[in-house]
């Protein structure tokens, strides 16, 4: 019921201005992230494998590029809205400010529900969008990468259609591409990996026990491999789900055999030893650590009350709302803002883009290595502006963000 009057770019217009009177935001540098720098609408003609034509809506949003080019992903969903893509595009500014590597923020979308293609449907979908943007994007302009529905097979499609256009080959400028394309060791793991470093953080920092019970929201790539990280760290994973529904078990689910349950049946339902639950019952089970990875919304002021985790690492982009924000600070929960517990994925697509762009290749461990060092800096760096503005975990992200994003548009005379 909520969810549905929720506009994620006014949540993250509430969140700039809560940030910016904070810190006193210079407002010339305010008023010009209100809005984006630049907005991409595209129709996209696709000819179905029987004959017919189809128009798909598509969008790049460019908002900000004063620390470089714009950066972020591609998401392929029927919900997909402008106002959804431009609060995504917003938050990758700042996500990318937050975790420190040399991008402004952008993010795209087309409005379709790829299970509903065929393979060849989709990929001409793809190549069709880059098509239409190619003279907007570059390894030095704007990066593409994946996000929810898309794949490292779709990103090699789009970075081939794009180097076709140009003439030569380009494998930077896109991001999460198949390994034998360029694609960063790593990075299929990043997201969930960088998650579970902040995890770590925070667990040891709110000195939760080892065993300290996980739910997660979301079985894609990014919960799944936050789900498998975790365990393997020593945390119980209790709970996970998908579109579909949620499974429970309070002694802990053997993420393994769940993964194999789910390619089985096409479902985590009616996993042997565990309860079937719906997605909101899952936010409200009694446990140490919610992990949203899934799609934003789902903690609003309808439910915020209900939650009993002591510690959220938001993994989805915008889980919760603002006024969701407010009553759990006044709880003492801890909220790890997205902009910081998702920024792994980008950190190792900054990785991957500087592989492609020297031609010279690191192997897993070196890449997991650089990018625990960026997850690490970033808290250090968090906890610090949290502690002088004596303010919540996403203040703090974005008081850090906006500082960075200030200086370089001072620094270049916007
Ligand atoms: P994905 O498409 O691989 O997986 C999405 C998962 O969410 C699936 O398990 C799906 O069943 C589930 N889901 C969809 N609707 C749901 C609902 N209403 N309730 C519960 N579950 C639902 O996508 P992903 O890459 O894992 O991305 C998940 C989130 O993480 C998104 O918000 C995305 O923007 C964010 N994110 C992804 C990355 C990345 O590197 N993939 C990086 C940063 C942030």
């Amino acid at each position: 019921m909520f969810m549905a009057k929720i506009n994620p770019f006014k949540s993250a217009m509430q969140q700039l201005a809560n940030a910016a009177q904070i810190l006193k935001l210079n407002p010339r540098v305010l008023s010009q992230l209100k809005s984006p720098k630049r907005t991409l609408s595209v129709s996209v003609p696709v000819e179905m494998d029987n004959g017919e034509l189809k128009v798909f809506e598509g969008f790049r949003v460019q908002y900000n590029d004063a620390r470089g080019p714009f950066k972020g992903g591609l998401r392929f969903h029927p919900q997909v809205n402008l106002d959804e893509i431009k609060a995504l595009a917003f938050w990758m500014a700042i996500k990318n400010a937050v975790v420190g590597v040399p991008y402004g923020g952008g993010k795209g979308g087309i409005v379709v529900n790829p299970k509903k293609l065929s393979k060849r449907e989709l990929e001409r979908l793809s190549r069709q969008f880059i098509g239409l943007i190619y003279k907007d994007i570059g390894p030095h302009v704007d990066v593409p990468a994946p996000d929810v529905n898309t794949t490292p097979e779709i990103m090699a499609w789009m970075a081939d259609e794009y180097s076709k256009l140009v003439g030569s080959w380009q494998p930077a400028v896109i991001t999460g591409k198949p390994l034998h394309l360029g694609g960063s060791r790593g990075r299929e793991e990043a997201t969930g990996f960088g998650g579970v470093v902040i995890l770590k953080q925070a667990a040891n920092a709110l000195r939760l026990k080892r065993g300290a019970s996980v739910a997660i929201q979301g079985f894609g790539n990014v919960g799944l491999f936050f789900a498998r990280l975790a365990n393997a760290a020593g945390f119980k994973v209790v709970a996970v789900s998908d579109s579909q529904g949620a499974i429970y078990n309070p002694r802990g689910l053997d993420i393994g055999k769940v993964e194999a349950h789910k390619k089985a049946l096409g479902s985590l339902t009616h996993f042997p030893g565990a309860v079937n639950l719906t997605n909101e019952k899952l936010l409200q089970l009694p446990v140490d650590v919610l992990v949203p990875a899934a799609l934003e919304n789902q903690i609003h002021k309808g439910n915020a009350k209900k939650i009993q985790a002591k510690l959220i690492v938001e993994m989805a982009n915008g889980p919760t709302t603002p006024e969701a924000d407010v009553i759990l600070h006044r709880r003492g929960v801890w909220v790890v803002p997205d902009v910081l517990a998702n920024s792994g994925g980008v950190a190792t697509s900054y990785l991957e883009w500087s592989q492609n762009l020297s031609g010279f290749y690191w192997g897993r461990d070196e890449v997991l290595k650089k990018l625990t060092g960026y997850m690490v800096e970033a808290w250090k760096n968090i906890l610090r502006e949290r502690e002088k503005y004596q303010t919540d975990f996403r203040n703090a992200a974005f008081i850090l963000a906006l500082k960075r994003i200030a200086d370089a548009m001072e620094s270049r005379g916007n």
